[in-house]
């Protein structure tokens, strides 16, 4: 049994010793899934694996195109066998809050949960909590873990891990790229993670319609605040123009943000019924701040959230907590 101690930041010897004590375990990824969540949660299932545990993925939805490369994710499903037993441990990789996986898991006692996670704010939801909002990613937290258990990293792990890095840094480009993060990414090559690959399949290869779909959000790009602010918006019409779906939209508010002047940027996504909005900051504003007055979540300079109410209540609410927060 965990001892819940309430806003108590797990050690890795903490942690370990719970994965040791543990035979299954579930790793469970967040909506929307992103290289770092699936990642991050493939790297330490494979790992526990090694160690002759039982262990299953779950995601509420499909694996993305862009990260069916990765090694296990074919094994990653929405349902859960009826045999699992009581103790599994459901790892959260990659979340802030457990409703960032979305409704269809079983309920889970919170003793059987382990929060892994770089994110602020997080709501330390789980019985062992092992937040580092200092790593570039949940990938690198689990590096640690993996460590502390002595697992040796093969290819497959390693491109897992990376894949993480790759992903949240946005190709070793963003603030978040640290000298640590930089000499992790070398040493995961020499074991054999395969970074043409990753490069190749996240950010390379891009679908015509995606690309289509990325001049109609550079069309419609408006500016504001003195020209620090930039947003724009995709919906279910657009997307059928261009003839792409949600997942073509990923990364093209970082377009926003990389013209000139601009500060923040937002872009609004309001196909399938739902209305959800990402946020990116060069570094002054605190994105993750507005983005949680709004009931979301994040980093600094990365943040997101679901709106309910219309496109037009979205865009005003947004640019009233970018304000809020010095834009
Ligand atoms: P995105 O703009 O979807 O790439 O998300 C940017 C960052 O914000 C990621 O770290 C997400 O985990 C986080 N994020 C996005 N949407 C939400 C949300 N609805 N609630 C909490 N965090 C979110
Ligand atoms: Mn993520
Ligand atoms: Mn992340």
């Amino acid at each position: 049994m965990i001892q819940e101690r309430p806003g108590h930041i797990a050690t890795t010897e903490e942690v370990v010793a719970e994965l040791r004590r543990r035979k299954s375990f579930v790793m469970v990824s967040h909506v929307k899934p992103d290289g770092d969540t699936l990642g991050a949660g493939l790297a330490l299932g494979l790992a526990l694996e090694k160690l002759g545990k039982r262990v299953l993925y779950f995601q509420q939805d499909p694996v993305p195109r862009t990260l069916r490369f990765l090694p296990g994710a074919q094994r990653v499903s929405r349902d859960l066998p009826a045999d699992l037993p009581p103790d599994a441990l459901f790892v959260f990789c990659d979340m802030s809050d457990s409703a960032r996986a979305g409704g269809f898991l079983p309920p889970i006692v919170r003793e059987n949960v382990l929060d892994v996670d770089h994110h602020l704010g997080n709501t330390l939801f789980g019985a062992l909590n092992y937040v580092l909002p200092t790593e570039c990613s949940t990938g690198t937290c689990v590096m640690h873990l993996l460590r502390g258990l002595g697992i040796e990293i093969d290819a497959e792990i390693a491109t897992c891990v990376l894949t993480t890095i790759m992903t949240d840094t946005g190709g070793l480009m963003h603030s978040n790229t640290s000298p640590d993060a930089l000499e992790l990414a070398a040493e995961l090559m020499r074991a054999g993670a395969d970074k043409e690959r990753i490069t190749r399949e996240i950010f390379g290869n891009k679908r015509i319609a995606a690309t289509r779909l990325l001049g109609s959000v550079i069309n419609a790009m408006q500016f504001g605040r003195d020209g620090r602010y930039c947003w724009s918006c995709v919906d279910d019409a657009t997307l059928a123009a261009c003839g792409a779906d949600g997942e073509d939209t990923e990364d093209m508010v970082n377009v926003l943000l990389g013209q000139e002047g601009i500060e923040v940027a937002a872009l609004f996504k309001a196909y399938a019924g739902e209305l959800r909005v990402s946020l990116r900051s060069v570094g002054r504003v605190n994105v993750q701040k507005a983005a949680a007055s709004l009931g979301g979540g994040g980093h600094f300079r990365a943040a997101g959230l679901d709106f309910q109410g219309t496109l037009d209540q979205a865009i005003a609410a947004v640019d009233a907590a970018l304000v809020q927060q010095g834009l």
